[in-house]
């Protein structure tokens, strides 16, 4: 039996997140997360995953996965460090490190557990972290679970990184840090790397890219870092293993040393069960796929270029991505609701992303077209687009 104060605290916060439309209703999905999925019985057309290279519903990543899982079983059996480092963990760090041309690398559970690791392992309450404002929220957890000051600079404003970076080093603090998405996944717009790097250069600041978003989309797939020269650079070159690599999991790839730090001083690695035997031989797999052939990755960069020609011939205000994600900017929250759920109602799946995920009056319908998704799929989500944006007079 709950306390008085938690069912009055849960009773009172749900119904006013409920109230502004700000509780997520979940729709479990009755198929694979594929271009068409199904929900309640009916299809749609899907514009709602992270599985950029269709890549979560590929058969060789499923017999790599069901081959794992008869030769070592379901579970792992042990944190890392105990005995639940498998010979596949180690083959699947060499992978990542080979991937992202760094010394080596060390996988987590997933990517959100992996920016919880890394900072904390690294930063302390004597340290500063410099964090764009527009970063991930598990980056922000991380940075807040260090302990370290942080501060917040202005979207991709490399003014205003510059002028904070030259604060923070007039030897208040101890290492400082400088922390970014590589792709924005609202906006689909990529971090300044160069400029960063030139400043970090200037200032002594450590590097630390977060490119769950990038990965498998930038630099032929190799990332961000990669796409801009910069492999040699950045300090720590995050990413998680759930979005184009299609599994589930996240890791660190750097310097020998820094990943040998990790090993021994980040908490999931110690503390917590290490990834199933089944995900890490299914993101081999998908990692050997990725850096033999750009096959899927040019098929993503053609899907999301068709996509968004479509909807902008339309009429629609596409924004400013430099990626696949295509965004459709609304503007007003509730208006942005209603189309979002009107296209739902017409067989396309693409989700309202509203304050506070988005700055207020920028509510957007978040498109990602993937590898997997047909000409002729996107030509009826356009038609669909078309439909529902003249019928609520948005184009
Ligand atoms: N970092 C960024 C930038 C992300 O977009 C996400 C995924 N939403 C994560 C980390 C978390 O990754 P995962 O889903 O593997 O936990």
């Amino acid at each position: 039996m709950s306390s008085k104060a938690l069912e009055s605290f849960l009773t009172e916060n749900l119904a006013e997140l409920k109230d502004k439309g700000m509780y997520n209703v979940i729709d479990p999905l009755e198929s694979p997360n594929g271009p068409i999925i199904t929900i309640g019985g009916k299809e749609y057309i899907n514009l709602s995953s992270n599985n950029y290279l269709g890549l979560a519903t590929d058969e060789r990543l499923k017999e790599a996965a069901t081959k794992a899982i008869k030769t070592y079983g379901v579970g792992a059996g042990a944190v890392r460090t105990i005995n639940g480092t498998l010979d596949v963990h180690v083959k699947l760090e060499e992978a990542i490190a080979a991937f992202k041309h760094t010394e080596a690398a060390v996988a987590y559970q997933s990517g959100f557990n992996c920016n919880m690791a890394a900072i904390s392992a690294i930063m302390d309450k004597n340290d500063a972290i410099l964090s764009d404002e527009l970063n991930h929220a598990s980056i922000i957890d991380g940075c807040r679970l260090s302990r370290a000051k942080i501060i917040v600079y202005k979207h991709s404003d490399m003014e205003d990184l510059r002028q904070k970076a030259k604060e923070a080093t007039q030897g208040q603090y101890g290492k400082v840090m400088v922390i970014t998405d590589g792709v924005f996944s609202m906006d689909g717009d990529i971090a300044k790397l160069p400029e960063i790097v030139e400043i970090a250069e200037e200032f002594d600041l450590i590097t630390y890219v977060d490119d769950a978003h990038g990965s498998g989309v930038l630099g032929k797939g190799a990332g961000t870092v990669k796409h801009f020269g910069l492999s040699d650079k950045i300090d720590f070159q995050i990413g998680t293993l759930s979005k184009a690599i299609g599994v589930v999991g996240g890791y660190v790839a750097g310097k020998q040393n820094l990943i040998d730090w990790l090993k021994v001083r980040s908490r999931p690695f110690l503390f917590s069960t290490s990834l199933t035997p089944a995900d890490v031989a299914a993101c081999i797999e998908s990692l050997s796929i990725i850096t033999e052939s750009t096959e899927l990755h040019d098929r993503l960069w053609e899907n999301g270029r068709y996509l968004k020609q479509g909807l902008k011939k339309l009429g629609f205000n596409i924004g400013n991505s430099e990626t696949p994600i295509t965004p459709c900017i609304i503007g007003d929250e509730v208006l942005t609701q209603q189309f979002s759920k009107r296209l739902n109602e017409e067989g396309v799946y693409a989700k309202a992303i509203v304050f506070p995920t988005v700055a207020k009056g920028m509510g957007r319908v978040r498109n990602m077209p993937t590898a997997a998704h047909t000409k002729e799929m996107l030509d009826e989500a356009i038609r669909i687009y078309e439909k529902v944006g003249k019928e609520m007079d948005i184009i």
